[in-house]
């Protein structure tokens, strides 16, 4: 079976591991391509849009995939929305897997905000000294309260850089610790962080971090998601292209 992997997280990565050294599935990976040096995949990949969702049926269409699997972030919400509807078009079985959200723990002062001007908005007007773990193109609405210092941690280098006069940037790709995150945000005197609700391990140390040490998370909320089938883990992803593939055995196809 030909499967196609939407990706750009840890989750399809992993995926794509676990399917590399069976024979009864080809997988391709596809990445949007924003990150300058990404990290090693286990199997072929793709690089760049598709040009919308009609794009996206005609590649899965020319490609003759069987299945495909949006692995991509929750946050990621146009892709998945072209996953849903070229999946429809092209009529290839589609899968989701979706990490479950965060949810809040004793101890937990998040603001939920459903847009990053609300995020902007929350902090307020008085000077805060603020942790900004958000993707580049979020970081633009924050120059508009200038008065913040902000510690802003990205992948990529911030180019251009957020116009404000007091920034402090550091490029580094996690899995972020909570013990790493809580000596980040103790040296620069953090006293509010933003985030994405972006659920897994990954970069949740910043969370517990915050909690630990009694500060305010300004958190965005998810973005509404097409109902797809979906599944929350790697294991049930690869159950699901087992069944998937005893059921196309089965009937011979
Ligand atoms: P997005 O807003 O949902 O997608 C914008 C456009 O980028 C899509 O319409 C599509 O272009 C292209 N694209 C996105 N993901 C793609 C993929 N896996 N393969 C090929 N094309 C893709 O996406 P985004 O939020 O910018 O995220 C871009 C990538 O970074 C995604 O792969 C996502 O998994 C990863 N990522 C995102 C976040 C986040 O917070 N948003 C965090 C970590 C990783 P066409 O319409 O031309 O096909």
């Amino acid at each position: 079976m030909k499967v196609l992997i939407l990706g750009g997280t840890a989750e399809a990565r992993a995926l794509a591991a676990a399917l590399a050294d069976r024979r009864e599935f080809s997988v391709t990976l596809s990445l949007a391509g924003r990150t300058k040096d990404p990290a090693k995949q286990p199997v072929p990949v793709r690089r760049g849009g598709f040009g919308g969702a009609e794009g996206l049926a005609r590649h899965l269409r020319d490609e003759q995939i069987d299945i495909l699997i949006d692995a991509t972030h929750p946050y990621a919400a146009a892709i998945s929305a072209n996953a849903a509807e070229a999946a429809r078009i092209a009529e290839v079985k589609l899968l989701a897997l979706r990490r479950p959200a965060w949810t809040k723990r004793p101890g937990d002062r998040w603001i939920e905000v459903d847009t990053v001007a609300g995020a902007v908005r929350a902090i307020g007007s008085a000077p805060r000294r603020v942790f900004l773990a958000l993707g580049r193109k979020e970081l633009q609405p924050f120059a508009a309260s200038p008065q913040h210092f902000y510690l802003i941690r990205s992948v990529d280098p911030v180019n251009p850089p957020l116009a404000v006069p007091q920034a402090e940037y550091i490029v580094a790709r996690g899995p972020f610790s909570e013990g790493e995150d809580r000596a980040l945000l103790e040296k620069h005197r953090i006293e509010i962080v933003v985030a994405k609700n972006s659920g897994g391990a990954a970069t949740y140390g910043k969370i517990a971090a915050a909690r630990a040490l009694s500060i305010p998370v300004v958190m965005l909320k998810r973005p509404v998601l097409p109902e797809v089938p979906s599944v929350a883990t790697v294991e049930a992803a690869v159950g699901w292209l087992d069944h998937a593939l005893t059921l196309s055995v089965a009937r011979g196809v």
